[in-house]
């Protein structure tokens, strides 16, 4: 089995902007290109798991979602970096038509984390999810992996929120070097 590092996307690869799909608006945080090459050469899988919910309340398409996936693994090129698996939520209960689900992918619960293990035979209770939310750390925990906070995008205000028991790093650089 393998063992994969889940990564949040908004706020924790890239510069949190409300409801962002247009490449020309994504903008890494520092160090992340670098971050995704070391876990990479350690032989880690890179899945992302993202909530999109935009496409349920009509802001943007998943083309746009997948457009905007290419950009990002087009600018991880230049640093040697990749992302093994993409995955989204496009749902929301107060979304449009048939994205209006009370899905189980949408985190805080863990259905992409367990998808992905399925697909990938992924060992979920030897993996890690990072993010910046607290439905980052709940859908992680709900799968059975560690996880860990980031201080970027909300998690520096989601600190002051939680208790002592959740590990937090500055950023995912930082995260990245504390696993490896
Ligand atoms: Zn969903």
């Amino acid at each position: 089995m393998k063992r994969a590092v889940f990564l949040d996307r908004d706020g924790t690869i890239n510069i949190e902007k409300e409801y962002l799909y247009k490449s020309e608006d994504f903008e890494f945080i520092p160090g992340v290109p670098e971050a995704i090459r070391m876990l990479n050469q350690a032989g880690t899988m890179v899945v992302v798991v993202t909530n999109q919910s935009g496409v349920a309340r009509g802001y943007y398409t998943e083309d746009d979602i997948i457009n905007l996936h290419r950009h990002i693994t087009r600018e991880l090129e230049r640093s040697d970096a990749y992302v093994d698996v993409w995955l989204y939520c496009p749902h929301h209960p107060d979304g449009r038509g048939s994205y209006a689900l009370p899905c189980n992918c949408r985190k805080p619960l863990p259905g992409m984390l367990q998808e992905a293990a399925t697909r990938y035979d992924i060992d979920l209770d030897n993996s890690i999810m990072i993010g910046d939310k607290l439905a980052d750390i709940e859908a992680g925990q709900a799968a059975g992996c560690r996880t860990i906070l980031v201080r970027t995008g909300y998690g520096a205000q989601v600190e002051q929120a939680i208790g002592p028991q959740v590990t937090v790093c500055d950023d995912l650089l930082s995260a990245v070097k504390f696993l490896l």
